[in-house]
């Protein structure tokens, strides 16, 4: 069975997606199976590993409300032992079609789990928001990673996010937990950053990872190119950041087993 992990925070530009394909892409450098589901609109993820938008037929919006199997929808990228989901434009309006149907919470959760069992992790790419979209993803996850950038107001809104995690565990999936907190973006030149990180570390504590995501320009520039940093420059600092994250997530995944 896979571990499950969403990459959620509703603010966008905090590095969700960044997070959520290289952190499946350097997993599945390490010899991991991995299947990143993109389950925003925006369909980046999609993009940043090299799918065409233009040439996906069936997408995550197939399987969430026309009922289509997720193996007729799971496309390979470049990258061996990484596949995906793949999202288009169309699934904006799924948010709003999904409403008056039953079981509406808990449909990518019955997707995945027929597929799960192929995979050593599956990581959800979520959209800045949290509607429907976002509960269908906390609820078919473990867990929760939550990237935060290292800005001036880094924890607005946090509250928010963890409410809808008690909501959902308390409601529909008893079992989420919090992965962990990463902190991205860090500009090391300034003093802000790491007042930013003392303040999230107050608040989290041990749930904040070890790995910090600096800025690093490789990284802004890999999706332009569909690739993952890994692809793109393997010797960039953005890569190394991103295997080590990939190793702490897999340390921590064994201690709890
Ligand atoms: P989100 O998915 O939360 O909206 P993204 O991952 O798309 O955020 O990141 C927002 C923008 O910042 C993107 O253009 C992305 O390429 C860039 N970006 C993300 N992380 C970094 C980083 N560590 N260094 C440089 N640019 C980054
Ligand atoms: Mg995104």
């Amino acid at each position: 069975m896979a571990r499950i992990i969403s990459v959620a925070n509703q603010k966008g530009g905090v590095g969700k997606t960044t997070t959520a394909v290289n952190l499946s892409a350097c997993l599945a450098h390490l010899g991991k199976k991995v299947l990143l589901v993109d389950i925003d609109p925006q369909g980046n993820a999609t993009s940043g590993v090299g799918v065409e938008k233009g040439e996906v037929d069936e997408c995550i919006y197939d399987i969430l409300v026309e009922d289509v199997d997720a193996t007729e929808v799971i496309r390979s990228t470049p990258l061996a032992g990484l596949e995906v989901l793949p999202s288009t434009i169309q699934l904006s309006g799924a948010e709003i079609e999904l409403v008056p149907t039953i079981s509406r919470e808990v449909r990518l959760k019955r997707a995945l789990a027929a597929i799960s069992d192929k995979y050593d992790y599956i990581f959800i790419d979520c959209p800045p928001s949290l509607g429907l979209l976002t509960i269908n993803a906390l609820t078919a996850s473990d867990a929760v990673l939550i990237p935060v950038q290292c800005e001036y107001y880094a924890l607005e809104g946090l509250s928010q996010l963890l409410n809808t995690v008690r909501l959902v565990q308390k409601h529909l999936n008893t079992e989420l937990e919090i992965e962990g907190v990463l902190l991205t973006m860090l500009d090391a030149r300034t003093n802000l950053g790491i007042q930013v990180i003392d303040e999230v570390k107050k608040y989290f504590r041990e749930k904040v990872f070890e790995t910090i995501i600096p800025r690093n320009v490789r990284l802004g520039e890999a999706p332009s190119h569909g690739q993952p940093i890994i692809v793109y420059d393997a010797k960039s600092r953005g890569a190394d950041v991103y295997i080590e994250l990939a190793k702490e997530v897999v340390a921590s995944g064994e201690r709890v087993r």
